[in-house]
């Protein structure tokens, strides 16, 4: 292990502006590796795969052995730089668009900055391959095993600092980086709250069924079928789980995913939007993964009620 060398990949890091980072050990999740949260988070995930829980999204389960070992994504892998990016911007967070697409695309405001850091690696004469939700890694578990929070009930990463409405990234590199200590506790304790909140009982402790989640119907499903559940306000995501997680209280705005304009349209504005406009509000913003149809015959759908209509913060 390189002490130097992770040093000044660290330094780089925080003078890129990212909230928090940690270095997990790049290794396959086999029998070998039991003592570590990565394998554990595997097997939750490959049950969950089993169990169809990941609805329509084939991607998945069709990633599944790749995920098992990142030097498969990298031949000779040694570490894995996990990076934090806040985009809190207010507990106000509602209806009907999750507030990761309130701002900016994310993807390529971190994939250049961690490009930054492969470049880097690669002056030094390391392999590094940057990724924002680009690899088929379980960038959470990973972010865990980098001492970085732990996986909540809400099945999103907490930050003790930052919470859960945070960006990841990392590079994947074969630099030998010295390994942070993994984060080891679960701070939900007794707290159910999401499980309770969600007003489509799509979550059980640890687990979400993705058949039964509104950012799943919203984003990624290319329509919303007969059997999804009531989508209520939602045009895009879903933000309730996160925004009754008593973590977040800790959370501060920050400045770089300032919210646009069209992230506080009421319902009734998209719906009267035209599918050109919502083509142009859809670039350079994580909107773009939704068809500009879909957003547009959601909107001029009536709201379908769920359960509990508001959202607390
Ligand atoms: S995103 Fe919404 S629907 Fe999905 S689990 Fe969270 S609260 Fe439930
Ligand atoms: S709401 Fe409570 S149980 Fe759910 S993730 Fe937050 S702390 Fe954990």
């Amino acid at each position: 292990m390189n002490l130097a060398l992770t040093q000044a990949v660290k330094a780089l890091v925080r003078g890129l502006g990212f909230d928090a980072w940690g270095i997990a050990a790049a290794h396959p999740l086999t029998e070998a590796y039991a003592h570590t949260p990565t394998y554990a988070a595997y097997q939750r995930y490959r049950a969950w795969i089993e169990g169809g829980h990941h609805a329509g999204m084939r991607y998945l389960a069709e990633t599944l052995a790749l995920r098992q070992d990142p030097t498969r994504l990298l031949e000779g892998a040694q570490a894995i730089l996990l990076v934090l990016q806040s985009y809190f911007q207010t507990r106000q967070a509602r209806p009907p668009l999750a507030q990761y697409a309130w701002g900016a695309d994310y993807h390529a405001r971190l994939r250049l900055r961690l490009q930054i850091v492969a470049d880097y690696l690669e002056r030094q004469g390391f392999a590094a391959r940057p990724f924002v939700d680009t690899a088929p890694l379980l960038e959470k578990a990973w972010a865990v095993e980098a001492g970085l929070g732990w996986i909540g009930k809400n099945t999103l990463l907490l930050h003790r600092r930052l919470g859960s409405y945070t960006f990841i990234g990392g590079v994947l590199t074969t630099a030998p980086l010295l390994p942070d200590p993994p984060f080891y506790q679960d701070l939900c304790g007794t707290c159910n709250r999401c499980i309770e909140a969600c007003p489509t009982k799509a979550l059980s402790p640890y687990s979400l069924d993705a058949r039964r989640c509104i950012a799943y119907w919203t984003i990624e499903a290319r329509e919303v079928q007969a059997e999804a559940p009531p989508l209520g306000e939602w045009l895009f995501g879903c933000d309730i789980c996160q925004v009754v997680c008593p973590w977040n209280r800790f959370a501060r705005p920050q400045g770089e995913f300032v919210p646009a304009a069209h992230a506080f349209w009421p319902r009734e504005k998209w719906a009267t939007a035209s599918r050109g406009e919502i083509k142009r509000l859809q670039r350079g913003s994580a909107l773009r993964r939704a068809r500009p149809e879909k957003l547009l015959a959601l909107a001029r759908q009536n709201p379908s009620p769920h359960r509990s209509g508001a959202i607390k913060g």
